[in-house]
C-alpha cells in the first residue's frame, strides 16, 4: 500500500483501528515479561508474533515488519508508515537491541516511510524504490510544509482506515514529530544507501539474507527476502494474506508478473517454510498459491462477463464471492478493473 496518497484506497476500508491503551497488561511470565517488557512495552500499539529463534513478525501501523536478531545488532525489515516507525525502532531497541540495518521491500509509505527513525547507514531497497522514495518524500515535505496540522489528520485517517493502530497520547507526538521532519527534511534524507539490482546476499554471522527482485509485480520495485537458516521468508507486499492485495499500475505492477514473482519466491523458498506476508498473519507456501489463484479467479470472472458483453462499469460491481471476507475489501472493485484494462490492454 502506498499511504495517505494513493489512489482509489482511502474510502470505507473499516474501522480497523485497535484501541491498544485499552487492552489488559499481559500475563506475568508471558512472552512479553520473558523478553524483559516492562509496563511501558505491555502497552505496545505493536502485535509481536515470534518465528522462531531470535525473530519476530510486528503487525499493525502499516505493512508487517520482520526483526532478527543478530551479532552486531538487531535486522529489521520493512519499517511502517512516518511516524509508526519511531515508534517500532524504539521498541525493537528496548526488546532486541540497537538496530544494525534495515531492508526495504517496497517504495510504499507503509513499509518505507519509517526509514528516517532508524540511525543506521545500512538501509538496503532495490534501485527503483529510491527514486520513489525521494518523490514520496517532496509530496509529503510539501503537505507538511502547507498544513501539517492537516497532515498530521491524514497519516491517522490513513491508519485509521487502513492499519491497526489509534490516535492517542503515546502514538500522537511520534506522528508529530515526523511531520515536523518532513516539513525540514531534504529528499535524499531518507533515501536507502545500498540498492539491489537482482539479487543480493548479506551476512549476518551466521544469518545470510538472500534478497531478490522478481521483476515487476505488485510494483516495480519488490524484493523478497529469504532466510534459510530460520526457514523464513518475508514476502512483502508480493503477499496480501487474506485481503485483497493492491495492484498499483502507477508503478508498474502487473498480474502476471506477479503471478511469475509467485512462482519464483514457491521455487526458491526453503522446505515447508514460515511466510511472513506484508499484511495478514504469518502463515505457510499455500498463502502463496491461494494468492496466485486469486489473480487467476478475478481474471477469469473479468474474462467471462467480457465475453459476455458487460461493461467496465457493470464488472466493477461484480460481488467478491469467495473472497468476501477477506480484508482491504474495497480493492475487489478496483481489482476487478485493473483485470479488465489488463485484458483489453488500456491503462
Ligand atoms: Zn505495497
Amino acid at each position: 500500500m502506498t499511504g495517505i496518497d494513493r489512489r482509489g484506497f482511502v474510502a470505507g476500508l473499516g474501522a480497523l483501528a485497535w484501541p491498544w491503551a485499552a487492552r489488559p497488561a499481559p500475563a506475568a511470565g508471558s512472552r512479553w515479561t520473558a523478553l524483559g517488557a516492562d509496563a511501558r512495552m505491555a502497552a505496545s500499539p505493536f502485535r509481536w508474533t515470534e518465528l522462531g529463534p531470535d525473530a519476530w513478525m510486528v503487525e499493525r501501523g502499516g505493512g508487517n515488519s520482520t526483526v532478527l536478531r543478530e551479532r552486531g545488532g538487531a535486522v529489521v525489515i520493512d519499517l511502517k508508515l512516518g511516524g509508526i516507525g519511531a515508534a517500532l525502532e524504539r521498541e525493537v531497541r528496548a526488546r532486541v537491541g540497537p538496530v544494525q540495518a534495515v531492508i526495504i521491500t517496497h517504495h510504499h509509505a507503509d513499509h518505507s516511510e519509517g526509514l528516517p527513525a532508524f540511525p543506521t547507514e545500512r538501509s538496503w531497497a532495490h534501485r527503483a524504490a529510491a527514486g520513489r522514495i525521494n518523490a514520496d518524500q517532496a509530496r509529503t515535505t510539501e503537505a507538511a510544509r502547507a498544513n501539517p496540522a492537516r497532515l498530521v489528520d491524514r497519516t491517522y485517517e490513513s491508519l485509521a482506515r487502513d492499519f491497526d493502530l489509534a490516535r492517542n497520547e503515546a502514538t500522537e507526538p511520534d506522528v508529530r514529530r515526523f511531520v515536523e521532519w518532513a516539513a525540514a527534511a531534504r529528499p535524499e534524507a531518507r533515501a536507502p544507501t545500498i540498492l539491489v539490482e537482482d539479487r543480493a546476499e548479506i551476512e549476518f554471522g551466521a544469518t545470510r539474507l538472500e534478497l531478490i527482485h522478481p521483476g515487476p509485480a505488485h510494483t516495480d520495485n519488490d524484493l523478497f527476502v529469504l532466510d534459510r537458516r530460520r526457514g523464513l521468508v518475508i514476502t512483502g507486499d508480493l503477499l496480501f494474506h487474506r485481503h485483497h492485495p493492491f495492484i498499483d499500475r502507477d508503478a508498474g505492477a502487473t498480474t502476471a508478473g506477479w503471478q511469475r514473482a509467485i512462482d519464483q519466491i514457491l521455487a526458491a523458498a526453503p522446505e515447508r517454510p514460515k511466510v511472513v506476508p506484508g499484511h495478514g498473519p504469518v502463515t505457510t507456501a499455500d498463502a502463496l498459491r491461494a494468492q496466485r489463484r486469486y489473480f487467476d479467479v478475478v481474471r477469469e470472472l473479468v474474462e467471462r462477463a467480457r465475453a459476455q458483453g458487460r461493461t467496465r462499469q457493470a464488472i466493477t460491481a461484480i460481488p467478491a464471492s469467495e473472497f468476501r471476507d477477506w480484508g482491504f475489501g474495497d480493492l475487489w472493485s478496483e481489482n476487478l478493473g485493473v483485470l479488465y484494462d489488463e485484458g483489453t490492454g488500456s491503462r
